[in-house]
Protein backbone atom coordinates (compact mmCIF):
# COMPACT_ATOMS: atom_id res chain seq x y z
CA UNK A 1 0.00 0.00 0.00
CA UNK A 2 1.57 3.38 -1.08
CA UNK A 3 1.09 6.77 0.97
CA UNK A 4 -1.86 8.12 -1.20
CA UNK A 5 -3.87 5.08 -0.74
CA UNK A 6 -4.27 5.50 2.88
CA UNK A 7 -7.17 7.12 4.05
CA UNK A 8 -6.38 9.67 6.97
CA UNK A 9 -9.29 9.30 10.18
CA UNK A 10 -9.30 5.79 9.49
CA UNK A 11 -7.32 2.62 11.26
CA UNK A 12 -5.94 1.10 8.37
CA UNK A 13 -4.58 -2.36 9.58
CA UNK A 14 -1.31 -4.45 7.97
CA UNK A 15 0.58 -0.88 6.77
CA UNK A 16 4.21 -1.45 5.41
CA UNK A 17 5.83 0.85 7.26
CA UNK A 18 8.84 0.92 3.93
CA UNK A 19 7.37 4.19 2.43
CA UNK A 20 7.00 5.65 6.35
CA UNK A 21 10.73 5.62 6.74
CA UNK A 22 13.48 7.03 5.04
CA UNK A 23 15.51 3.88 4.98
CA UNK A 24 12.90 2.26 2.97
CA UNK A 25 12.86 -0.62 5.40
CA UNK A 26 10.68 -2.94 8.39
CA UNK A 27 7.55 -5.33 8.77
CA UNK A 28 4.24 -4.00 8.38
CA UNK A 29 2.24 -1.80 11.51
CA UNK A 30 -0.20 -3.94 12.84
CA UNK A 31 -2.51 -0.49 12.79
CA UNK A 32 -1.88 2.44 11.57
CA UNK A 33 -3.55 5.94 12.43
CA UNK A 34 -2.75 9.19 9.86
CA UNK A 35 -5.05 11.52 11.66
CA UNK A 36 -6.76 14.35 9.89
CA UNK A 37 -5.19 17.28 12.75
CA UNK A 38 -4.44 17.68 16.07
CA UNK A 39 -8.28 17.53 16.88
CA UNK A 40 -9.21 14.47 15.08
CA UNK A 41 -6.25 12.73 16.52
CA UNK A 42 -7.52 13.98 20.47
CA UNK A 43 -10.49 11.87 19.84
CA UNK A 44 -8.44 8.77 18.64
CA UNK A 45 -6.77 8.56 21.98
CA UNK A 46 -9.64 9.36 24.24
CA UNK A 47 -11.80 6.32 22.10
CA UNK A 48 -8.38 4.17 22.66
CA UNK A 49 -7.75 1.25 24.77
CA UNK A 50 -5.62 1.87 27.80
CA UNK A 51 -3.75 -1.25 26.68
CA UNK A 52 -2.67 -0.53 23.11
CA UNK A 53 0.63 0.09 22.44
CA UNK A 54 1.27 3.21 20.83
CA UNK A 55 4.57 3.88 18.65
CA UNK A 56 4.75 7.56 16.90
CA UNK A 57 6.28 8.42 13.64
CA UNK A 58 7.02 11.90 12.21
CA UNK A 59 9.04 11.40 8.67
CA UNK A 60 10.50 7.65 9.86
CA UNK A 61 14.42 9.89 9.07
CA UNK A 62 15.51 8.56 12.42
CA UNK A 63 14.21 4.77 12.70
CA UNK A 64 15.38 1.52 11.59
CA UNK A 65 11.38 -0.51 11.73
CA UNK A 66 12.02 -4.13 12.54
CA UNK A 67 11.07 -7.01 9.69
CA UNK A 68 8.81 -8.52 11.86
CA UNK A 69 6.85 -4.99 12.18
CA UNK A 70 5.08 -2.81 14.82
CA UNK A 71 2.51 -4.35 17.75
CA UNK A 72 -0.46 -2.45 18.51
CA UNK A 73 -1.15 1.32 16.84
CA UNK A 74 1.11 3.49 15.06
CA UNK A 75 0.55 7.18 14.69
CA UNK A 76 1.85 9.14 11.52
CA UNK A 77 2.06 12.83 12.33
CA UNK A 78 3.83 13.83 8.80
CA UNK A 79 1.95 16.31 7.01
CA UNK A 80 -1.07 16.19 10.01
CA UNK A 81 0.31 17.97 12.59
CA UNK A 82 1.18 21.42 10.22
CA UNK A 83 -0.35 24.43 12.31
CA UNK A 84 2.25 26.77 12.10
CA UNK A 85 2.20 30.70 13.12
CA UNK A 86 3.65 33.45 14.71
CA UNK A 87 2.46 33.79 18.10
CA UNK A 88 4.52 37.01 19.17
CA UNK A 89 7.15 39.67 16.76
CA UNK A 90 10.03 36.55 17.55
CA UNK A 91 7.84 33.30 18.53
CA UNK A 92 6.65 31.01 16.21
CA UNK A 93 4.60 28.15 17.28
CA UNK A 94 4.58 24.86 14.89
CA UNK A 95 2.96 21.62 15.19
CA UNK A 96 4.94 18.38 15.67
CA UNK A 97 4.38 16.76 11.86
CA UNK A 98 5.52 19.82 10.31
CA UNK A 99 8.96 19.06 8.51
CA UNK A 100 12.03 21.42 9.87
CA UNK A 101 12.38 22.97 6.86
CA UNK A 102 9.05 24.02 6.86
CA UNK A 103 9.95 26.12 10.39
CA UNK A 104 12.99 27.61 9.22
CA UNK A 105 11.90 28.98 5.55
CA UNK A 106 8.69 30.43 7.59
CA UNK A 107 11.21 31.90 10.28
CA UNK A 108 13.07 33.49 7.20
CA UNK A 109 9.67 34.45 5.55
CA UNK A 110 8.61 36.18 8.51
CA UNK A 111 12.51 38.27 8.40
CA UNK A 112 13.51 35.74 11.67
CA UNK A 113 16.88 34.62 12.15
CA UNK A 114 18.65 31.73 13.73
CA UNK A 115 16.66 28.99 12.67
CA UNK A 116 18.47 28.13 9.34
CA UNK A 117 19.88 24.59 10.77
CA UNK A 118 17.04 23.18 11.09
CA UNK A 119 16.64 23.26 7.05
CA UNK A 120 19.42 20.31 7.33
CA UNK A 121 17.18 18.37 9.34
CA UNK A 122 15.31 16.23 6.99
CA UNK A 123 12.46 15.22 9.88
CA UNK A 124 9.39 16.82 11.56
CA UNK A 125 9.16 19.09 14.54
CA UNK A 126 8.04 15.84 17.13
CA UNK A 127 11.10 14.08 15.59
CA UNK A 128 13.72 16.80 16.19
CA UNK A 129 12.76 17.42 19.61
CA UNK A 130 12.42 14.00 20.72
CA UNK A 131 16.25 13.64 19.41
CA UNK A 132 17.59 17.28 20.15
CA UNK A 133 18.07 17.03 16.21
CA UNK A 134 20.91 19.50 15.19
CA UNK A 135 22.99 20.47 12.68
CA UNK A 136 25.76 23.47 11.23
CA UNK A 137 26.12 23.63 14.93
CA UNK A 138 22.55 24.38 16.17
CA UNK A 139 20.62 22.44 17.94
CA UNK A 140 16.70 21.60 17.88
CA UNK A 141 16.33 22.91 21.91
CA UNK A 142 18.56 25.88 21.85
CA UNK A 143 15.37 27.40 20.16
CA UNK A 144 12.99 26.23 22.28
CA UNK A 145 11.04 27.93 24.76
CA UNK A 146 7.61 26.01 25.73
CA UNK A 147 6.37 22.42 24.56
CA UNK A 148 2.91 21.10 24.16
CA UNK A 149 2.37 17.48 24.95
CA UNK A 150 -0.28 14.88 24.13
CA UNK A 151 -0.82 11.88 26.45
CA UNK A 152 -2.50 8.83 25.82
CA UNK A 153 -6.49 9.99 26.73
CA UNK A 154 -5.58 13.37 24.55
CA UNK A 155 -5.19 15.52 27.14
CA UNK A 156 -2.51 18.38 25.86
CA UNK A 157 -0.34 20.05 28.17
CA UNK A 158 1.91 23.48 28.32
CA UNK A 159 5.32 22.70 29.76
CA UNK A 160 7.96 25.32 29.78
CA UNK A 161 11.10 24.12 27.76
CA UNK A 162 13.07 24.38 31.35
CA UNK A 163 11.00 20.70 31.96
CA UNK A 164 13.06 19.04 29.97
CA UNK A 165 16.89 18.48 29.87
CA UNK A 166 18.96 17.92 26.85
CA UNK A 167 22.39 16.69 25.64
CA UNK A 168 23.87 15.70 22.22
CA UNK A 169 21.01 13.89 20.23
CA UNK A 170 18.87 13.43 23.60
CA UNK A 171 16.84 14.45 26.07
CA UNK A 172 15.09 13.78 29.00
CA UNK A 173 11.76 14.54 30.80
CA UNK A 174 9.50 13.24 28.27
CA UNK A 175 7.41 10.87 30.53
CA UNK A 176 5.81 7.83 29.16
CA UNK A 177 2.85 7.96 26.72
CA UNK A 178 3.44 11.64 26.48
CA UNK A 179 4.07 13.23 22.97
CA UNK A 180 5.20 15.79 21.64
CA UNK A 181 2.11 18.06 19.81
CA UNK A 182 3.90 21.58 19.09
CA UNK A 183 6.63 23.83 20.20
CA UNK A 184 7.62 27.42 20.39
CA UNK A 185 10.95 28.20 18.83
CA UNK A 186 12.37 31.77 19.63
CA UNK A 187 14.56 33.51 16.60
CA UNK A 188 15.82 36.98 15.97
CA UNK A 189 14.83 39.47 13.97
CA UNK A 190 17.08 39.74 10.93
CA UNK A 191 17.23 39.86 6.98
CA UNK A 192 14.68 36.91 6.07
CA UNK A 193 16.76 37.27 2.26
CA UNK A 194 19.84 36.65 4.04
CA UNK A 195 18.71 33.59 5.50
CA UNK A 196 17.09 32.40 3.11
CA UNK A 197 20.59 32.27 1.00
CA UNK A 198 22.47 30.80 3.64
CA UNK A 199 20.00 27.63 4.09
CA UNK A 200 20.92 27.12 0.35
CA UNK A 201 24.36 27.39 0.89
CA UNK A 202 24.14 25.16 3.96
CA UNK A 203 22.26 22.68 2.00
CA UNK A 204 24.40 22.76 -1.02
CA UNK A 205 27.51 22.06 1.10
CA UNK A 206 26.03 18.71 2.61
CA UNK A 207 24.81 17.57 -0.94
CA UNK A 208 28.32 17.44 -1.58
CA UNK A 209 29.35 15.79 1.25
CA UNK A 210 26.11 13.01 2.25
CA UNK A 211 24.58 10.91 -0.03
CA UNK A 212 21.51 12.54 0.64
CA UNK A 213 19.90 11.29 -3.08
CA UNK A 214 19.46 7.74 -1.02
CA UNK A 215 17.72 5.85 1.38
CA UNK A 216 19.63 5.88 4.58
CA UNK A 217 18.85 7.30 8.47
CA UNK A 218 21.28 10.24 7.88
CA UNK A 219 24.27 9.62 10.80
CA UNK A 220 24.03 6.27 11.77
CA UNK A 221 26.16 7.05 14.87
CA UNK A 222 26.63 9.54 17.63
CA UNK A 223 29.97 11.11 16.62
CA UNK A 224 32.24 9.79 20.26
CA UNK A 225 33.64 12.92 22.40
CA UNK A 226 36.10 14.87 20.30
CA UNK A 227 36.15 12.43 17.90
CA UNK A 228 33.96 11.79 14.23
CA UNK A 229 32.12 8.32 13.87
CA UNK A 230 32.81 8.85 10.45
CA UNK A 231 36.43 9.06 10.65
CA UNK A 232 37.06 6.03 12.83
CA UNK A 233 34.70 3.42 9.88
CA UNK A 234 36.92 5.28 7.13
CA UNK A 235 39.93 5.02 8.80
CA UNK A 236 38.80 1.16 9.60
CA UNK A 237 38.72 0.58 6.06
CA UNK A 238 34.78 0.00 6.33
CA UNK A 239 33.66 2.73 3.10
CA UNK A 240 31.47 0.14 0.73
CA UNK A 241 31.65 -2.94 3.56
CA UNK A 242 28.14 -5.01 2.03
CA UNK A 243 25.62 -7.13 4.41
CA UNK A 244 22.59 -8.10 2.25
CA UNK A 245 21.92 -4.49 0.41
CA UNK A 246 22.84 -2.56 3.33
CA UNK A 247 26.07 -0.95 2.45
CA UNK A 248 28.39 1.37 4.34
CA UNK A 249 28.08 4.74 2.04
CA UNK A 250 31.18 5.10 0.25
CA UNK A 251 30.74 8.87 0.12
CA UNK A 252 30.08 9.20 3.87
CA UNK A 253 31.24 6.22 6.02
CA UNK A 254 28.62 7.18 9.03
CA UNK A 255 26.05 6.58 6.79
CA UNK A 256 24.37 2.97 5.76
CA UNK A 257 22.41 3.01 2.74
CA UNK A 258 19.55 0.84 1.21
CA UNK A 259 20.92 -0.09 -1.97
CA UNK A 260 17.84 -2.15 -3.01
CA UNK A 261 15.73 -4.33 -0.68
CA UNK A 262 17.81 -4.28 2.90
CA UNK A 263 15.80 -5.58 5.62
CA UNK A 264 16.15 -4.36 8.88
CA UNK A 265 18.36 -7.89 9.77
CA UNK A 266 20.67 -6.94 7.46
CA UNK A 267 20.88 -3.33 8.59
CA UNK A 268 21.07 -3.71 11.95
CA UNK A 269 23.71 -6.89 10.93
CA UNK A 270 25.77 -4.12 9.35
CA UNK A 271 25.86 -1.78 12.27
CA UNK A 272 26.58 -4.28 14.83
CA UNK A 273 30.49 -5.41 12.77
CA UNK A 274 30.95 -1.71 12.37
CA UNK A 275 30.80 -1.59 15.99
CA UNK A 276 32.90 -5.03 16.47
CA UNK A 277 35.60 -3.36 13.97
CA UNK A 278 35.80 0.33 14.97
CA UNK A 279 36.15 -1.31 19.07
CA UNK A 280 38.86 -3.98 17.89
CA UNK A 281 40.77 -1.15 15.64
CA UNK A 282 40.35 1.78 17.97
CA UNK A 283 39.33 0.28 21.62
CA UNK A 284 36.16 3.20 21.07
CA UNK A 285 32.24 2.25 21.18
CA UNK A 286 30.17 3.94 19.06
CA UNK A 287 26.68 4.01 19.77
CA UNK A 288 23.50 4.05 17.27
CA UNK A 289 22.09 7.44 16.59
CA UNK A 290 18.77 6.03 14.79
CA UNK A 291 16.05 4.52 16.68
CA UNK A 292 14.97 0.56 16.40
CA UNK A 293 11.06 0.56 16.70
CA UNK A 294 8.79 -2.26 16.39
CA UNK A 295 9.63 -5.50 17.53
CA UNK A 296 13.02 -7.31 18.48
C1 LIG B 1 19.81 12.26 4.86
C2 LIG B 1 19.60 12.48 6.34
C3 LIG B 1 20.31 13.50 6.96
C4 LIG B 1 20.13 13.72 8.34
N1 LIG B 1 20.84 14.72 8.94
C5 LIG B 1 20.65 14.96 10.26
C6 LIG B 1 21.36 16.03 10.92
O1 LIG B 1 22.11 16.78 10.32
N2 LIG B 1 21.17 16.20 12.25
C7 LIG B 1 20.33 15.41 12.96
O2 LIG B 1 20.19 15.63 14.18
N3 LIG B 1 19.65 14.40 12.37
C8 LIG B 1 19.77 14.16 11.05
N4 LIG B 1 19.10 13.13 10.46
C9 LIG B 1 18.24 12.27 11.29
C10 LIG B 1 16.78 12.72 11.41
O3 LIG B 1 16.39 13.53 10.30
C11 LIG B 1 16.51 13.49 12.71
O4 LIG B 1 16.80 12.71 13.84
C12 LIG B 1 15.05 13.94 12.79
O5 LIG B 1 14.91 14.78 13.90
C13 LIG B 1 14.06 12.78 12.95
O6 LIG B 1 12.75 13.30 12.76
P1 LIG B 1 11.59 12.37 12.21
O7 LIG B 1 10.35 13.15 12.17
O8 LIG B 1 11.98 11.75 10.92
O9 LIG B 1 11.52 11.30 13.36
P2 LIG B 1 11.23 9.75 13.21
O10 LIG B 1 12.38 9.09 12.51
O11 LIG B 1 9.89 9.54 12.66
O12 LIG B 1 11.27 9.32 14.75
C14 LIG B 1 12.46 9.41 15.50
C15 LIG B 1 12.11 9.17 16.97
O13 LIG B 1 11.28 10.24 17.41
C16 LIG B 1 10.04 9.73 17.91
N5 LIG B 1 9.00 10.71 17.58
C17 LIG B 1 8.62 11.13 16.35
N6 LIG B 1 7.66 12.06 16.47
C18 LIG B 1 7.43 12.22 17.80
C19 LIG B 1 6.55 13.05 18.56
N7 LIG B 1 5.70 13.88 17.97
N8 LIG B 1 6.60 12.96 19.91
C20 LIG B 1 7.44 12.11 20.53
N9 LIG B 1 8.28 11.28 19.86
C21 LIG B 1 8.28 11.36 18.51
C22 LIG B 1 9.86 8.39 17.22
O14 LIG B 1 9.00 7.53 17.97
C23 LIG B 1 11.30 7.89 17.18
O15 LIG B 1 11.67 7.34 18.42
C24 LIG B 1 19.24 12.91 9.09
C25 LIG B 1 18.50 11.89 8.42
C26 LIG B 1 18.66 11.69 7.06
C27 LIG B 1 17.85 10.63 6.39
Amino acid sequence: MSKREITKGQVQDKVSMKPFTSWHIGGEADRLYWPLDLQDLQQFLKRLPQTESLTWIGLGSNILVSDSGIEGTTIITQGVLKEMALTSATQIRAEAGLSCAQVARFAAKNNLVGGEFLAGIPGTVGGALLMNAGAFGGETWEKVSQIETIDRTGKITLHSASDFKFAYRQITGLKNDEWFVSAIFDFTPGDGKESLSKIKTLLERRAQTQPTGEPSCGSVFRNPPENYAARLIENAGLKGHTIGAAQVSLKHANFIINTGDATAADTFALVQFVQKTVLEKTGIALHPEFKWVGRP
